[in-house]
């Protein structure tokens, strides 16, 4: 993870994180549900079919049938749309939409299929119905208010009418399915909160480790990578050049008489020349291109798919930008550079950025504040005799 993706993160609180988590958990938990809703209200049918009155049984089956494609081809479009536009804002109220409609045609089309004078067959509409609403809270648990919503348009219109219909039989079987339905309830509100929990819990501890894990990664002053986090970039990006046989250039820096800088000016000064040293490097750069600090005021830098040339341009414009960006009382700072080649001979990475370390102390050797060519990419020395390749400033 990098310092730009913790900042995003940042920016994004848990709580958009746990409502986005609990909208994925709808959609994958309920996406049965629609076929089953559907399914359940033609197994009725089916089970009465002489029973019901079949005009009412026609109209209520293409009701259900339109609510049904409408909910499916929101399923479609959610599991075809990108991971990012699968946000709460987005989805919510279209999934409550159709939810209502849905749940609404099945409550209402069940009580009017009711035949008035069999018991029978409002015994096992009930059975329908209390098996709809269970099947609410397995599949909307994410959504506590969605389950309850879902339960009462399915559930109240039959046990209302049945509740006020003179034979006792009909009114305890209502009774006993508002107390059943008082129990799911109950059930349905500690479901989600223990969802809810979890998945804040889960985010709290994700956001934690990334934390963590980049604080062990990051240079603290300069807010660049570290020198074990430079490495291991480092070897990745090697790899990976090495398997598209791109170039590579690994530039190694040291910062000339920081000792003095210090000794003048107070280490909080050298401190805040490092730190602005760290955004120079961080501007000068591309996103593509690997630095860090290893250490003191020795920088390191790899440039992938560059050439020794456009590599030696680059670290020039360094060289200019150094001074200028400076503020405060330091202003004459300035740097030595070794900078190699990755070519056939380089066993590893580690000898490549033994090549520029070589390069560097040559550059310190001739006089600092300059740029040296390890010997490897001779002879592309500008000089054209046998020395490697150094740009002064
Ligand atoms: P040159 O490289 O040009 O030979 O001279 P130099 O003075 O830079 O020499 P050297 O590389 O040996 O010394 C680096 C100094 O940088 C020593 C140390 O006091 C200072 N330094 C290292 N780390 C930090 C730091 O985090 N903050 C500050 N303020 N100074 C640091
Ligand atoms: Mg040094
Ligand atoms: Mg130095």
């Amino acid at each position: 993870m990098e310092l730009s993706d913790l900042q995003h993160e940042k920016d994004v609180s848990i709580d958009e994180q746990v409502n986005t988590d609990r909208l994925h958990q709808l959609f994958r938990q309920s996406v049965s549900a629609v076929i089953g809703s559907y399914l359940a209200a033609l197994m009725l049918c089916g089970l009465c079919w002489d029973r019901f009155e079949q005009t009412t049984v026609f109209w209520w089956l293409a009701l259900l049938t339109g609510s049904t494609m409408l909910r499916i081809s929101m399923f479609v479009a959610w599991f075809r749309c990108d991971e990012s536009e699968r946000t709460p804002r987005r989805w919510e109220r279209k999934y409550w939409t159709t939810l209502v409609l849905s749940a609404g045609i099945w409550g209402a089309g069940a009580l009017l299929i009711m035949p008035a004078n069999d018991l029978l067959a409002q015994a096992l509409v009930m059975l329908f119905t209390v098996g709809m609403s269970v099947s609410a809270v397995s599949c909307y648990s994410a959504y506590r208010y969605m389950t309850m919503i879902s339960m009462g348009l399915v559930l109240l219109p039959c046990t209302l009418w049945l509740l006020f219909q003179p034979s006792a039989m009909q009114a305890g079987m209502a009774l006993v399915v508002l107390v059943f339905a008082s129990f799911v309830v109950r059930a349905t509100r500690k479901m989600s909160d223990a969802l809810e929990a979890a998945f804040r819990l889960t985010r709290e501890m994700e956001r934690a480790h990334n934390i963590s894990r980049l604080a062990a990664q990051t240079d603290e002053l300069t807010g660049l990578r570290n020198r074990r986090a430079f490495f291991e970039r480092a070897q990745q990006l090697y790899d990976e050049c090495r398997k598209k046989q791109l170039s590579l250039c690994a530039v190694m820096l040291d910062m000339d008489h920081f000792k003095h800088i210090n000794d003048t000016y107070g280490h909080q000064v050298g401190d805040r020349v490092l730190q602005q040293m760290g955004g120079i490097i961080c501007t000068c750069f591309r996103n593509t291109d690997v630095h860090g600090r290893l250490g003191g005021e020795e920088f390191a830098i790899l440039l992938p798919d560059t050439s020794i040339e456009v590599a030696v341009k680059l670290l020039e414009n360094l060289l200019v930008a150094m001074p200028q960006a400076m503020t405060g009382p330091v202003h004459r700072i300035t740097a030595s550079l070794g900078v190699a080649s990755m070519s056939g001979d380089d066993a590893d990475l580690h000898s490549l950025m033994n090549n520029a370390d070589k390069a560097l102390y040559r550059a310190k050797a001739l006089g600092r504040n300059q740029i040296s060519v390890a010997e490897p990419a001779w002879p592309f020395s500008s000089e054209g005799n046998n020395t490697p390749a150094v740009t002064g400033r």
